[in-house]
């Protein structure tokens, strides 16, 4: 065969376009056959690639030129010879700095096996040390937080960050109430109230709804109660108004039509142009798309009943069709849901978007521009986009960071947690106007969107106060519980439902029934067979390795519902009660040879194992119920779990184990009345079975306490002797505990007898 040079020249074949650049094709042969694709390519001064992700690992050469390439926020000067590797799924840009073409050459080929082991590592990819900036959607301080906001932004954002420092992320939990809303001042209005009041009375009631709810914020911001705060909106709008997009225009608008006063946003509502739901003034919740209020059909105002008015206003206006390929990119650099992207292209399709970004109003901040239209306020969602750097630069001044507000960093990466009816403000405008005041910013944005939470199949409304507050059902004894089942049925990609039925059934059959009354047995058990100390693992049988490989993959899982790309409550609240479900399983499987002599290495191994899965779900329940994880771990002999485990690992043998006699979920016990022949009975109880000690043991059926039929016969003699009353067998060795057989043989007594009995001790 002939040797054939192959020679390729960057131009030589054809150019296409990719990634935002120019590329040739190189053609070293069929990929199939070398395993190796490859092409130059040519980026033009100023110019960045398009960021992306992808399966291959890739390797660029450059060969000639000046820039900078960025992997996963981590930025270094390239120049002719830097040889540069990528691994798969790492977030990539090469930037030309310098005055000359930047020409490089990649290859790239498929390694299914080192992608398939890096696509379950979730922990550092695009995150690594930057600085990670979580922030929940910020509320309308005109209302508390019900259940329906409780399980979206807040409580994901919470666990988010409790997850994300397990694994030694630099995260914070960034919050604001966002305070210029037109809507708390139409609330003021209605009340009587200066808007300035509401929100600071709102803002105050919500952080204690957030605290309640046991959710941790590192920095809050209540924007009209910060210092200097209009100032930097007016600095932030100015820059958007210098970038000379942003202009006056004269447009269609709304007004009363009995009071001429302006209408947008909670003054005006009607039918949604885009799909005709019911839609309020400037967005509709249904299919996320924002409206102009003029375009809304048979639009109704809020303050007559008097049809509209249409007519025109001169404001500052966007022409945000302008930005599609700004906001199209900046999808391309973080984690974008499907259902986002399909927003901003439907959006998109239309031939213009012009957005007013002021409009009248005494609430709020008004520009600094000396010839804006009087009377007029910047718009709030502009002060929103803003808000996030504020944030950031209030949390950098706490921590002695100088991240500033007015120079974002490419570093920073900002994870945004929020519901599908705010997609357009977080996702699509406040990338366009980041991209007017910061130009050479790529904000790298991760969006993590809930849909709605129903309760009682209705929307939650705060207005019609068809809702559950956050304040009436949170306590020390519920949050974890509201916290397990908020992210059990929370609306990921669908819209649910909250009944208070499935609640309370959460409570009852789940967390009590089965969580509780598992690890309450297992405490029992080691107590009785082990003194109380975790034993050590003895012979394992191929179940016991099983099982272990079975806790492995549950923590796999959690780890992956956790973590920042596949991050869902509804799976991670599925994991933790599948590790319940599966040791349940599991000790009722083994308890058939727990009493047998013989098997006694065997039984210990199994009991090592379901604590070791009491273990796992202390560590995983730690960000989703950091309460009940806490406790739990204390029970186990160990301290809050503070560090994400990478392998399901054994509690050391010896440690003492309290588990019997927790309560995890609902109040405590209340002391309820003794029944009075408790003490009686309590006394023939020990006298039967030779008890030592003095614990109480009303709590526990007889076949609890290790009561056999021989000691039961002996016991149903000793009652019929005090008492007169012959009881069967099967009701002392049934369900009931010593306290309620203590009541069952009140109820068949005269009261003298009882009155007899009663505070006896026969012991
Ligand atoms: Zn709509």
């Amino acid at each position: 065969m002939e040797s054939q040079l192959i020679i390729s020249e960057y131009g030589a074949g054809e150019i296409h376009q990719a990634y935002g650049i120019d590329l040739t094709d190189v053609d070293l042969g069929k990929v199939e056959e070398v395993g190796v694709g490859a092409a130059i390519g040519r980026v033009e001064p100023g110019v960045m690639t398009d960021p992306h992700q992808h399966d291959e690992l890739e390797t660029f050469v450059i060969v000639g030129g000046t820039g900078e390439v960025t992997v996963d926020g981590k930025t270094r000067p390239v120049s002719a010879g830097t040889v540069i590797q990528f691994e798969p799924f790492e977030t990539h840009t090469l930037l030309n700095t310098g005055a000359a073409d930047l020409l490089f050459t990649t290859f790239f080929w498929r390694n299914p096996d080192r992608a398939a082991r890096k696509a379950p590592e979730t922990d550092r990819r695009r995150f690594g040390e930057r600085p990670i900036f979580a922030f929940s959607t910020p509320p309308t301080p005109n209302g508390d937080l019900h259940l329906g906001h409780l399980s979206g932004p807040y409580l994901a954002t919470d666990v988010f960050v409790r997850f994300q420092r397990m694994t030694g992320a630099n995260v914070w939990h960034l919050a604001a109430t966002d305070d210029y809303q037109s809507y708390v001042a139409d609330r003021a209005h209605r009340e009587g109230r200066e808007p300035a009041d509401l929100a600071a009375h709102y803002s105050a009631e919500i952080r204690r709804t957030l605290e309640l709810m046991d959710i941790e914020i590192h920095q809050f911001n209540a924007t009209s109660a910060a210092e200097g705060y209009p100032d930097s909106v007016r600095a932030f709008f100015s820059r958007i108004v210098a970038s000379g997009l942003v202009t006056k225009q004269e447009a269609p608008a709304l007004f009363d039509g009995a009071t001429g006063q302006y209408l947008y946003e909670p003054y005006v509502s009607g039918g949604c142009p885009t799909c005709g739901s019911a839609a309020g003034g400037n967005i509709c919740e249904e299919c996320g798309e924002p409206n102009f209020c003029a375009d809304l059909v048979e639009p109704r105002s809020s303050a007559s009943d008097a049809t509209p008015r249409l007519g025109a206003l001169t404001r500052y206006t966007l022409p945000l069709h302008e930005l599609r390929d700004a906001v199209v990119a900046h999808h391309h650099l973080g984690r974008s849901p499907a259902r986002m992207r399909e927003l901003a292209d439907r959006l998109f399709k239309r031939e213009r978007l012009d957005m007013a970004i002021s409009h009248p109003g005494e609430w709020g901040v008004r520009p600094a521009e000396e010839d804006a239209p009087d009377g007029q306020i910047i718009w709030d969602w502009v002060d929103l986009a803003y808000g996030w750097l504020h944030n950031i630069q209030l949390l950098g001044e706490r921590l002695g960071e100088d991240w500033r507000a007015d120079a974002p960093q490419q570093d920073w990466k900002i994870v945004h947690f929020l519901g599908y009816d705010n997609t357009f403000y977080h996702s699509i405008l406040s990338p366009a106007l980041y991209k007017l005041a910061y130009p050479d910013w790529a904000p790298d944005v991760d969006y993590h969107v809930n849909e709605f939470y129903e309760l009682e199949s209705a929307k939650f409304s705060t207005s019609r106060r068809h809702a559950v507050w956050g304040k009436d059902v949170l306590g020390p004894h519920s949050v974890d519980a509201v916290r397990f089942h908020l992210a059990r049925t929370r609306p990921e990609g669908r819209r649910t439902n909250f009944t208070a039925e499935e609640y309370d059934a959460t409570v009852r059959d789940t967390l009590t029934g089965t969580w509780q009354r598992w690890l309450n047995d297992l405490g029992s058990r080691v107590e009785k067979g082990y003194g109380g100390a975790a034993p050590d693992a003895g012979i394992w049988t191929p179940e016991h390795t099983a099982f272990l490989a079975r806790l492995g993959s549950r923590l796999a899982e959690l780890t992956g519902s956790l973590g920042h790309d596949g991050f869902s409550l509804n799976h991670a609240a599925e994991a933790l009660h599948g590790i319940v479900t599966d040791v349940t399983t599991f000790s009722r499987r083994e308890s058939s040879t727990a009493e047998i002599e013989e098997w006694k290495d065997e039984t210990r191994t199994a009991v090592a194992l379901e604590l070791a899965a009491a273990r796992l779900l202390a560590y995983g329940a730690a960000p989703v119920m950091p309460r009940f994880a806490s406790r739990l771990a204390a029970a186990l002999g160990e301290p809050p779990p503070s560090e994400w485990p990478e392998i399901v690992t054994l509690v050391p043998a010896g440690t003492r184990v309290d588990l019997a006699r927790q309560v995890f979920f609902g109040a405590p016990a209340e002391p309820a009345e003794a029944p009075p022949l408790l003490p009686w009975l309590t006394g023939l109880v020990r006298e039967s079975l030779t008890l030592q000690g003095d614990e109480p043991i009303g709590a526990k059926r007889l076949v609890e306490l290790g009561m056999e039929s021989l000691q039961c016969i002996v016991l149903q003699y000793k009652i019929l002797e005090d008492t007169g009353a012959d009881v069967k067998v099967e009701d002392l060795l049934g369900d009931r505990t010593v306290a309620e057989l203590a009541v069952f043989l009140a109820e068949g007594l005269a009261p003298e007898a009882v009155g007899a009995l009663a505070g006896v001790s026969s012991a």
